[in-house]
């Protein structure tokens, strides 16, 4: 179907990008073949890292030419196999292209390259006090083209929304071997169909992001963070609906049910605190205003009392703040660390309704007897469940776990929800994409990445078949 990649290939890219950024070795090429998705892997047959984005162009107008796959890559830190070449052919990693172009106070706009870790661009535009909010907990880790691309969410998705609320313009490469720029520093802009929110979130899929420009924010000047343990998982979701009831606002609303920080204090060995109770809750308050924040503590305070709150813990310095979220930041990497197989779901639900989707976790837990941990954005209705195999045997594995997935995602779905919040379909989700959306709205999917991409070189084999 693909030429697969020759000698010749192999000489044009390195005419290209130059010898340092072509790779073919073994020990490359075995670490470019996964991200953080548990259990899928699949060797590339050469992996590029350019340093500018007309290289890029050039490498694509190559895979264009010679019908090569090409499979875009950031940090490698996806959990839905989003830049797993399955086709082989070209990884093209954008880990070099990390220049913040512009930072301009006067539009309140950054203009950067993809490969940037995000911590590394919101710590630069925090020291101009400016704030890019999304905050995914992957944030020293993953980069903003990779954010960009997936849709990333993060924990104050709850006040300030997600990636895509922040990206106003983008600098794309085509499949077909264009450059194309979408949006730009205006704040409104309605011509022509909207670009750049159709590519922001499609997983590689549509385009290679060569340069984002992201609108800013005044960064905030107070900030209160709020450890609160339960004696039942109930009380804490029940917390969660009564504070968005209430209309109060809070940057952040995370969730973790005990083993959950029973897996964090193995991976960090550290005590947490609160280490005996059912549940905890994160929550993070922010403003400029002491008095209204105190006021909005205040009541979340009393909100967390009425529904069974065993404490409440304030960090009251930055290194107490990031103790607190130490545990909750580090669970995936401590799910991967121990090694255990495990599925991730990435579930979203109605706000008010995320009392039903835990409860109904765990009816499927027992029901199918597999153990189940439970964590995440509560707060805007996303929770990341695992589930993990223990000592199933591969095939009753196999078996119960696409059951339990199915009984999920159709208890997410009749709540409202959708299958994923932020990790995207990409390989993992593939197979249940018909669960969630109608055919009419798959074959709408289909024609436009082929539009986009005629000849299926571009991220091949992700969200759906051609
Ligand atoms: C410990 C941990 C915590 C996490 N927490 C969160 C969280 O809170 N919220 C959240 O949303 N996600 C989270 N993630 C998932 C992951 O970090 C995000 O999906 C992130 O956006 C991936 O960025 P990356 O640079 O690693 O991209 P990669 O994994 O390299 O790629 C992801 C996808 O983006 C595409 N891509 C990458 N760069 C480009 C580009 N320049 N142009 C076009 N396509 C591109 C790839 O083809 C692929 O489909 C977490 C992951 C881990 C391991």
């Amino acid at each position: 179907m693909y030429r697969p990649v020759d000698e010749s290939v192999i000489r044009r890219l390195n005419e290209i990008a130059g010898p340092k950024a072509v790779y073919t070795d073994e020990d490359t090429l075995t670490i470019y073949s996964k991200d953080e998705t548990l259990g899928i892997s699949h060797r590339p047959e050469i992996v590029v890292k350019p340093a500018t984005s007309k290289e890029i162009l050039e490498i694509m107008r190559l895979a264009d030419i010679e019908n090569i796959p090409l499979t875009p890559r950031g940090k490698g830190t996806g959990l839905s196999g989003g830049a797993i070449p399955v086709y082989g052919g070209i990884v093209l990693s954008c880990e070099r292209m990390e220049k913040i172009v512009d930072i301009d106070h006067k539009n309140l706009m950054v203009i950067t390259e993809p490969g940037i870790i995000t911590g590394e661009l919101q710590k630069a535009v925090e020291a101009k006090g400016l704030f890019y909010p999304p905050d995914p907990a992957s944030l020293e880790s993953c980069s903003i083209g990779g954010n960009v691309a997936e849709g990333a969410g993060g924990s104050r998705a709850v006040k300030y929304g997600t990636t895509k609320d922040y990206v106003n313009g983008l600098e794309v490469v085509l499949p077909s071997g264009e450059m194309i720029s979408t949006g730009g520093k205006v704040v409104k802009d309605v011509t022509g169909y909207n670009l750049t929110q159709l590519i922001t979130g499609s997983e590689g899929t549509m385009a290679i992001i060569t340069q984002i420009i992201f609108r800013l924010i005044p960064l905030p000047k107070l900030r209160k963070d709020l450890l609160i343990p339960y004696s039942s998982i109930d009380q804490a979701a029940q917390t969660v609906s009564e504070i968005i009831r209430t209309r109060i606002v809070p940057t952040a609303i995370e969730f973790m049910e005990r083993n959950s920080f029973e897996l964090a204090e193995s991976f960090t060995k550290r005590k947490l605190a609160f280490r005996d109770a059912t549940a905890h809750l994160l929550i993070t308050l922010d403003g400029n205003q002491q008095e209204a924040l105190e006021e909005d503590q205040g009541k979340v305070g009393e909100i967390c009392e009425r529904n069974g709150a065993l404490d409440i813990l304030i960090a009251t310095s930055p290194t107490s703040r990031e103790r607190m979220w130490e545990g909750r930041k580090c669970l995936f990497e401590a799910a991967n660390h121990f090694g255990s197989m495990y599925k991730s779901l990435d579930v979203v639900v109605p706000r008010s309704l995320i009392p039903t989707l835990i409860q109904g976790t765990k009816e499927i837990s027992e029901r199918y007897r597999m153990k189940t941990m439970c964590f995440g954005h509560a707060g805007d209705g996303n929770v990341h469940v695992l589930i993990f195999k223990g000592d199933l045997e591969d095939e009753e594995w196999e078996k119960r776990i696409d059951h339990a997935q199915r009984d999920l995602y159709k208890e997410t779905i009749d709540l409202g929800g959708k299958i994923t919040a932020e990790h995207g379909i990409g390989l993992l989700r593939k197979p249940f994409l018909s669960m969630n959306l109608d055919p009419h709205q798959i074959d709408l999917l289909r024609r436009l990445k082929k539009a986009f991409d005629p000849k299926n070189i571009l991220n091949p084999g992700k969200i759906f078949d051609l």
